[in-house]
């Protein structure tokens, strides 16, 4: 396919033109166009949702048994790896990450599909005890379409997350992913396809959020919507919800303290927080933003920190040795730029980049240096706002408690790390921490069988365990009467001749 080709979508089991508008996917780190798409349009919603519908109906997939739906996922995943350098590839162009992290997103998004194909066939439904004549059963079934509406962040993993949960589970799925990076989910329906998936199973649906996403969530055959994105959208998704007594997934935002007390290991500490804010360039749900460093330590923690975050490599996303690629677009770019002036106009004093780079490859693509803020208190917008770009906020703290009323004071409640020799003190503080996740000693490290999510503005529900196929399974109670005689009090209205 050439680029001026126009990309077919997948709908309802067929590839054709979406009928939205005509736009391009850029490549961040040049600006130039990667491949050109129609969105989809409202009505390509309503024969998404229809044929996933009629395909969760007559396909046979939710009658399956369990290994038979697990084998197509095992083969999905087989199929990710097979293809995963040149999906790595299509993603460093579709969202501009330097190519060692897309290898290591492909390579989740096959172990995702494996571990859920395995979770599929082997979860287990229960006998409960039984409080009279009759044996009582707890089981499962899935629930019909699912609409999986996924950012731009980390295309595949993302969508992986939501969509072999979902498929292993018996249902039907709708993807909308993030209007700027479709071409991952694009090729998730391609591999399901080659790999068995009944027809119609799995749509796709590129294009406007407030348009599509919104159709999806309103639509009545939409039995779940798995929602990762903004705490806004993800706000207005849960209203939408509400109304139809639906139940949502929401993996939102989040402001994430990194903590490092007295007794860290410096060396440890600095890779840690490090790799906690730049690795993605900061454009992680995850990222540790704000940093709280014991006063005693603050001023060599923080030239070291300084001097090694100066060091990191930001540059061309197809070069192995880049740690950070540009940021997503233009736009964004600016909204971070606009967050580093409000924290200077509120008193922060840079104490490394806040600058664009120029010359070279620079002057093409939207990138944008390791940048560290200090003189700021938490109360502060800087310090209280998802800035989602490589922007570090540091705050020195004197005593522990005034260190964790910091450190919870902040609408978000994603993920938190502490740094410390001393695991009473972090198992203590960890136990305090309001977040979703603690890495104590490490950061951003994922296992596929650990649940995941976030407390208040950070989002509902979790993804990832063996429970999460859980999310996508409605939860049913079978008795089975084990009575020679009719029920007492059916007898006793005989007995009194009614
Ligand atoms: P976003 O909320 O703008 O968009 C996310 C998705 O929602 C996109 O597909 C978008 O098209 C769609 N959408 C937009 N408006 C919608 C509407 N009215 N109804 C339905 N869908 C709609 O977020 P983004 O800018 O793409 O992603 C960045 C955000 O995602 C950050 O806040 C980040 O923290 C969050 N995120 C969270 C996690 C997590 O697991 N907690 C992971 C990655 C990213």
């Amino acid at each position: 396919m050439t680029l001026e080709q126009t990309l077919p979508i997948c709908i309802a089991g067929e590839w054709r033109l979406g009928r939205g508008e005509r736009y391009a996917t850029c490549y961040p780190a040049t600006g130039e166009a990667v491949a050109w798409l129609n969105a989809a349009s409202v009505e390509d919603v309503e024969d998404a949702v229809q044929g996933a519908h009629q395909a969760f109906l007559h396909s046979g997939w939710a009658q399956r048994k369990p290994h038979e739906r697990a084998s197509v996922l095992y083969r999905i995943a087989e199929l990710i790896r097979e293809r995963s350098e040149d999906l790595a590839q299509l993603q460093r162009q579709d969202n501009g990450k330097p190519i060692n992290e897309t290898r290591a997103l492909v390579a989740s998004a096959a172990g995702t599909f494996q571990f859920f194909a395995s979770a599929c066939e082997t979860l287990e439904e229960t006998i409960t005890p039984s409080r009279g004549d009759f044996v009582s059963m707890s089981v499962y079934e899935p629930m019909g379409v699912i609409a999986a509406i996924t950012p731009w962040n980390s295309p595949i993993a993302s969508e992986a997350q939501k969509v072999a949960p979902a498929l292993a589970a018996g249902n039907a799925v709708v993807i909308k992913p993030a209007e700027i990076t479709p071409l991952m989910a694009l090729q998730l329906a391609r591999i399901c396809e080659d790999a068995g998936l009944p027809k119609g199973l799995l749509s796709v649906l590129p294009g406007k959020g407030s348009l599509l996403g919104d159709a999806l969530t309103h639509h009545p055959l939409v039995k779940r919507v798995s929602f990762t994105g903004g705490t806004k959208t993800g706000k207005h998704i849960a209203h939408i919800a509400a109304d139809k007594m639906m139940p949502v997934s929401l993996e939102l935002g989040g402001k994430s303290p990194t903590i490092v007390l007295d007794d860290a290991d410096l060396d440890h500490a600095v890779a840690g927080v490090l790799y906690g804010i730049f690795s993605s360039s900061g454009e992680a749900c995850i990222a540790g933003s704000r940093l709280f460093v014991a006063r005693a330590l603050y001023e060599p923690f923080m030239a070291r920190l300084v001097v090694a975050a100066a060091e990191l490599r930001v540059g061309d996303p197809a070069d192995e040795r880049t740690q950070m690629g540009p940021l997503i677009s233009a736009g964004h770019r600016e909204s971070v730029e606009r967050y580093v002036a409000l924290g200077l106009a509120e008193g922060g004093r840079l104490l490394l980049g806040g600058e664009r780079p120029s010359g070279g490859i620079y002057d093409r693509g939207y990138y944008y240096p390791p940048t560290i803020l200090e003189g700021l208190n938490n109360g502060q917008q800087v310090c209280q706002e998802e800035i989602f770009g490589p922007v570090l906020v540091v705050m020195p703290f004197d005593d522990e408690e005034q260190l964790l009323e910091q450190a919870n004071d902040s609408l978000y409640a994603l993920a938190a790390g502490i740094w410390t020799r001393d695991y009473k003190r972090a198992w203590a503080l960890g136990r305090k921490i309001q977040a979703g996740t603690v890495w104590i000693n490490t950061y951003k490290q994922f296992s596929i069988s650990t649940p995941f999510g976030g407390w208040r503005d950070s989002g509902l529900g979790r993804e990832k365990g063996r429970l999460g196929i859980l999310q996508y399974m409605e939860q049913k109670s079978l008795y089975w009467g084990m009575n020679e005689q009719p029920l007492a009090w059916a007898g006793v209205q005989r007995e009194v001749g009614l």
